[in-house]
């Protein structure tokens, strides 16, 4: 396989909205993938915490392999019968009491700015839409979600954005007190934020976001779209806080590779959804329901994988720390709950991520000078040695250099 013609052709004929590496991936096991050119990669990006459960999982595989001999699509007019057994066990293992299955990260959130919308005006007042969310924040790139997105360098050039979302800072309770009125209908907020670069609230903060809520009789809307699915040692971020949402958005891992979205909600707010109030023509198809029933059950299965998680995402934030130590000068600082693992630096870090790429290791840049870690839950200490040694070479060169 000719990989300078694929990377050619690529760039020839796809739309220019990725800034690509210049490697073409064409197989996975595990942790490993394998580019066209036969190179092998260690892979600490995941699909930015999507293969939760690494490439193509043997249980994973078998699901989609038996479920496509079976049948591909329906239309939601019909009962289906894997998305009745995914909607149950979301349901047996959240908060929710219903879901709603849509194709995408910011599909689900749209859902869940529409469900919180039509709850206010149904059941508070018909001037209650606003929706608070918090600068910093990434929530997809459909409009909706956009706006709903706190940072300016995403809204550029898309103006005009929708009517009713307010910005505060994140972490900061005093901002949202500030920011209720009387048309708030929500708080939306990640857990940790993401793609910001794995910016952690404090351990009290979600608590408190959920009081204000309660007290205002607003709906707290919680993006799990990045935290959920196991990412953070938890099978969901807000088991950490000792709180639960009102609406929750998934996507990412939920079908352990394959393209899947859901909001879940409680049985009251769910109730503002009748026939006709929404709709996903692909949403919930029998393909991808099987794939994410399929990633659930191995998630969830004996507690090994989330336990691993957490024990392994505890041994990379240490060895991580460990170079921070050695490279003061170049690493701020290192946060992460699981393995949703950021490491910050005092420069760029695109071209660290292309020195290791050359050795072997895919890592992730985010928000321009963090280094993030989503590698699937069922890394190993091998693995990570194999990074951190990586990384420690990397940072020794740019120290030298
Ligand atoms: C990735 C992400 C999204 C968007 O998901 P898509 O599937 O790309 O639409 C939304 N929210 C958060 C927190 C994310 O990390």
């Amino acid at each position: 396989m000719d990989t300078k013609k694929l990377i050619e052709d690529s760039e020839h004929y796809l739309m220019n909205t990725y800034k690509r590496f210049p490697v073409v991936l064409r197989k996975g096991r595990g942790l490993k993938v394998w580019g066209t050119d036969g190179k092998e990669y260690l892979d600490f990006v995941g699909g930015i915490a999507v293969n939760c459960l690494g490439h193509c999982h043997p249980k994973v595989v078998v699901a989609i392999q038996k479920q496509a001999q079976r049948l591909l699509h329906v239309s939601n007019l019909y009962h289906i019968e894997p998305q009745i057994r995914l909607a149950k066990l979301l349901v047996e293992h959240s908060f929710a009491d219903k879901v709603f299955f849509c194709n995408s990260g910011a599909e689900a959130n749209e859902a869940a700015i529409k469900l919180a919308r039509k709850y206010a005006k149904d059941n508070i007042g018909p001037d209650r839409y606003e929706i608070i969310t918090a600068i910093g924040s990434f929530h997809g790139r459909t409009l909706g979600a956009l706006t709903a997105t706190g940072q300016e360098k995403f809204h550029k050039g898309f103006e005009p954005l929708c009517p009713g979302f307010r910005y505060v800072a994140f972490d900061d309770l005093d901002a949202i007190r500030n920011a209720v009125n009387k048309k708030t209908c929500a708080i939306m907020l990640e857990p940790i934020q993401g793609e910001m670069g794995v910016r952690m609230p404090g351990e009290d903060y979600l608590k408190g976001v959920r009081e204000i809520c309660d007290k205002e009789g607003i709906l707290l809307i919680l993006d799990e779209v990045q935290t959920g699915m196991g990412r953070t040692g938890k099978l969901f971020a807000y088991e950490h806080y000792g709180i639960q949402p009102d609406i929750m958005s998934l996507a990412k891992g939920l079908g352990g590779g394959v393209a899947i979205g859901a909001m879940l909600a409680t049985r009251a707010v769910a109730a503002a959804f009748q026939p006709g109030s929404h709709a996903a023509t692909f949403g919930g198809n029998p393909l991808a329901c099987a794939a994410a029933v399929a990633t659930i059950e191995t998630l969830l299965e004996d507690g090994f994988i989330l336990d691993n998680c957490k024990r392994m995402g505890r041994y990379l934030m240490h060895e991580i720390e460990d170079i921070k130590k050695e490279f003061l000068s170049l690493v701020v600082d290192v946060r992460g709950k699981g393995l949703l693992i950021g490491m910050e630096l005092t420069r760029d870090c695109s071209s660290i991520v292309m020195d290791m790429l050359k050795k072997g290791v895919l890592i992730n840049c985010t928000s321009g000078n963090v280094l993030r870690f989503t590698p699937p839950l069922i890394v190993t200490e091998k693995d990570i040695e194999h990074l951190t040694i990586a990384l420690g070479e990397v940072f020794h060169e740019l120290h030298a250099g």
